[in-house]
């Protein structure tokens, strides 16, 4: 047995001498009587041999000084074999007494065991526990000692003392493992951190990538379905106009796709935010029935649509994003049925407080989607039969970007269908009630009677870059009977301004020179300190969110986005020349 190295610490020789004749294993009457004692509390050993084993044999060494014992045990440390147990004299003149050195020993070694031996109650225990603190390796031993209890505390300290080393070593080989397992930790965390920033910066090249993209493409899709609209409006005959209305519609549903993949990498990036404005339910559904009606009325389907009464009239919400939704379930509805009918349905699902849990259901008697087909049926390029995209085309994203929308509105999406039987796809989003506001209402009204009655005669400055897009928005302009000039950059934009008198500027975002935002940014600049304001629409090919943001920056007054719809930009000059910007230039 290793660690049973005992200090012995005495001015008096013969002190050393007692305690090394007790603690040697000379067998004598008092060691059997130990032995006994051993037995009963440790358990008995089984057989001889492991008797033998538990003899124990004691290195003890010798100091006579509390400054000699101090140094003996720093040195008992550094080589390894350091003591378990030391006996300590309290009084030993002429230097350090025993109490003192305890205190210096501890400072250093706090585990070590300590037999006090005193021959007087010179030190009360209080007094040693007021000087050396609370412990429990502290042991009182009168002189002269009685062998056996002091054989008995030799060896039980001595096993505390070797009991707590393998603790603190388990403890320290605890700790390195704690400290391994925390560095890998650590490093795995570090890896991750970068992955997220590579992945952070694919994404944003991504964005990138997507805005230019759709940039690009949106600027020829403007000049090809403008050009179509204008080309029906023209004399044609029957099988020109039906070309045309095919090329018409072909750019349609590219325009779709590209405004799919748009929106589905805008919520990916958790880019797409949801607006809460008043809206009404009736009004919403009745946009989308007649959004589809043309395709329906085509394959002789019929529509028809049910609004629950106790859902209130106007709700808070985000009456884009559900139209949105809608009108996915709907095309789809009667892209995939042949006869029978497509139904819209909305029920009141749950009403508390305020809050309204709408659900939407688009019902078609249509081919229904297989069983096994359901459940994948809402992720993102997901088709139920690859024959169906050949014969009726799609990205399969429209239905993910349903789900992402429904989800982002704290909503969710389901269907339940059967092969041949017809689909039903329903969505539930929570909404607001507001109570009827009786003045906002009339307020609309008027303004939708004041709208009728806009000026038709107005002067309006184009500036755009691209000559397809600006014969396109002349024609459309033209045949409203506005007066329109075009300009090619931004600068031409400000020169013009200041020689003839306009009404409204239509300004391209992208043009060389001078761009939009920096022209309208000027004519801001200009107007400063009077009471002018020219009204400026933006016009572009970028799409995005951020971009409307810059341009109502830019100081401009509102967005078309390209490809530009003809009744969208009507609407929208007639919307911002009735805007009141009297504080506007303050
Ligand atoms: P896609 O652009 O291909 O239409 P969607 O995500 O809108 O993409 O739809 C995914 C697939 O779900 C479709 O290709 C079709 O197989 C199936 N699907 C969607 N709506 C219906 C429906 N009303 N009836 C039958 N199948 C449908």
């Amino acid at each position: 047995m290793g660690y049973n190295h005992i200090l012995l610490v005495d001015d008096n020789e013969s002190i050393h001498e007692d305690i090394e004749s007790i603690l040697s294993n000379s067998v004598s009457k008092e060691d059997e009587e130990l032995k006994g004692i051993e037995d009963e509390l440790f358990g008995s050993s089984p057989n001889e041999q492991e008797k033998a084993a538990n003899l124990v044999n004691y290195e003890i060494d010798h100091a006579y000084q509390g400054k000699e014992a101090v140094e003996m045990v720093s040195k008992a440390h550094e080589t390894g074999n350091p003591y378990a147990l030391i006996f300590m004299d309290v009084r030993m003149p002429p230097g350090m007494d025993g109490i003192e050195t305890i205190k210096q020993i501890w400072e250093d070694y706090p585990y070590t065991e300590i037999v006090i031996c005193t021959a007087y109650s010179d030190y009360s225990w209080d007094k040693i526990v007021s000087n050396l603190g609370n412990t429990d390796k502290l042991l009182f031993m009168k002189k002269p000692f009685d062998a056996t209890a002091l054989k008995q505390s030799a060896l039980t300290l001595t096993t505390k003392w070797k009991l707590q080393q393998e603790a603190i070593s388990y403890t320290e080989k605890l700790e390195e493992e704690v400290d391994e397992r925390t560095s890998e930790l650590n490093k795995l965390v570090e890896e991750h951190k970068e992955m997220k920033e590579k992945a952070e910066k694919a994404s944003a090249a991504k964005s990138v990538f997507l805005a230019n993209m759709s940039h690009e493409i949106r600027t020829p899709m403007n000049g090809v379905i403008g050009m179509t609209d204008l080309l029906l409006e023209t004399d044609l005959s029957e099988e020109q106009k039906d070309l045309a209305r095919m090329a018409k519609r072909s750019g349609e549903s590219l325009l779709r796709v590209i405004n799919d993949i748009l929106d589905f990498s805008k919520v990916e990036a958790g880019k797409m935010e949801i607006e809460y404005i008043p809206f009404k339910i009736q009004e919403l559904i009745e946009e989308v029935v007649e959004m589809i009606t043309f395709s329906s009325d085509e394959k002789g389907l019929s529509i028809k649509y049910s609004i629950d009464d106790d859902i209130p009239n106007r709700l808070l919400g985000d009456p884009t994003r559900l139209r949105q939704v809608l009108l996915n379930y709907g095309s789809n509805a009667v892209k995939f049925t042949d006869e029978g009918y497509v139904s819209f349905e909305a029920d009141l699902i749950e009403a508390s407080g305020k809050e309204r849990i709408i659900r939407f259901t688009v019902s078609d008697t249509g081919i229904g989607i297989p069983e096994e087909k359901q459940s994948e049926i809402f992720s993102s390029f997901s088709q139920a039969d690859s024959s169906t995209t050949r014969k009726f085309g799609g990205t399969g994203l429209g239905l993910a970007i349903c789900r992402q929308l429904a989800e982002l509105m704290d909503g969710e999406v389901g269907l339940e269908s059967e092969e041949g039987e017809g689909s039903n796809f329903y969505f539930t989003v929570p909404l607001k009630k507001i109570e009827t506001d009786k003045k906002t209402d009339s307020d609309s009204q008027n303004k939708e009677k004041k709208l009728e009655a806009i000026d038709k005669s107005l002067r309006i400055l184009v500036a755009e870059d691209n000559k397809v897009n600006q014969m396109v928005t002349t024609k459309m302009l033209e045949k409203e009977g506005f007066v329109v000039d075009i300009v090619e950059t931004g600068a031409e934009a400000i020169e013009s301004m200041k020689k003839n008198k306009y009404d409204l500027i239509l300004m391209d975002i992208q043009m060389p020179e001078m761009d939009g935002y920096e022209a309208t940014e000027e004519i801001r600049k200009i107007e400063k300190g009077t009471d002018k304001h020219m009204p400026v629409i933006a016009l572009t090919a970028s799409a995005m969110e951020k971009d409307r943001k810059l341009c109502l920056q830019a100081g401009m007054d509102d967005y078309i986005a390209k490809p530009v719809d003809k009744q969208d930009l009507i609407k929208t000059i007639k919307e911002v020349m009735e805007m009141d910007f009297s504080l506007s230039n303050k």
